[in-house]
C-alpha cells in the first residue's frame, strides 16, 4: 500500500474495504482507528493535545472554544487502547477485565443528564465539556451499541488490530480482510511450521 493510501486508512478508507459500522458506532470505530501499531507514532491522529483537539472538533466531539491539553490526549489514547482491547475480546474467549478496569477509572469524569423528548422518551446525554464530554459521548455510544446488541459485532482484526464491524451471518470474521491480514497470518504460521521443521 502506498503511504498516501495508508494515511487515509481509518478515516477515508477502511482496511480491507469493509463497510463502516452503522450509525454512531462509526464514530467509535474512527476513534479506535485513529492510530494503528503498524504506523509510526507521529501518525497518531490524537497523539498530542493539538492533534486530538483538531480531530475531536472535526468529529463534533468538541464544542468551539473547548481545548484539549496533552494530558487530556494521553487519557484519550489510554481509553482508545482499552476500547481496542475490548473489541479484540469480542472475538470470543476471555473478556478483558484489565481493559474494563482502565475504562472504569477513565469513566469517572463522564457525566450524563436525562434528556426527555416531547413524547416522553427518556435518554441519557453527555453533560460534560472538553475531553470529559468526549469521553462521555464515546462511552454513551458503547452503551447504546451494547443495549442494541451491535457491540458484539464491533471487533478488531486479529492481525492489524484495526476496528471493523463484523456483518457476517454467524459473526465469525477474524480479520479486517482475508486477502490482506488473513493471508499474512497464514503465511506466518506456514513459515513458523517450516522453520521449526514440523
Ligand atoms: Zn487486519
Amino acid at each position: 500500500m502506498e503511504e498516501r493510501d495508508k494515511r487515509r486508512v481509518g478515516e477515508q478508507i477502511e482496511p480491507g474495504g469493509r463497510p463502516k459500522a452503522p450509525g454512531r458506532l462509526e464514530l467509535l470505530q474512527r476513534f479506535i482507528n485513529s492510530y494503528n501499531h503498524d504506523f509510526p507514532p507521529d501518525w497518531d491522529r490524537i497523539g498530542t493535545g493539538e492533534k486530538a483537539q483538531a480531530w475531536l472538533r472535526e468529529k463534533g466531539l468538541l464544542a468551539p472554544g473547548e481545548q484539549i491539553s496533552d494530558a487530556d490526549a494521553l487519557r484519550l489514547c489510554k481509553l482508545r487502547e482499552a476500547l481496542r482491547a475490548l473489541v479484540v475480546a469480542n472475538h470470543g474467549g476471555e473478556p478483558d477485565a484489565e481493559a474494563a478496569e482502565i475504562i472504569r477509572k477513565l469513566s469517572r469524569v463522564a457525566l450524563f443528564r436525562a434528556a426527555i423528548d416531547d413524547e416522553g422518551r427518556v435518554g441519557l446525554e453527555p453533560a460534560g465539556h472538553g475531553a470529559d464530554g468526549a469521553v462521555a459521548t464515546l462511552l454513551g455510544i458503547v452503551s447504546e451499541a451494547q443495549v442494541r446488541g451491535d457491540w458484539v459485532r464491533m471487533k478488531a482484526c486479529r492481525q492489524c488490530e484495526y476496528a471493523f464491524f463484523d456483518r457476517s451471518k454467524n459473526r465469525s470474521a477474524a480479520w479486517c480482510s482475508m486477502s490482506i491480514c488473513g493471508n499474512r497470518t497464514k503465511n506466518r504460521a506456514y513459515y513458523r511450521r517450516r522453520s521449526s521443521g514440523t
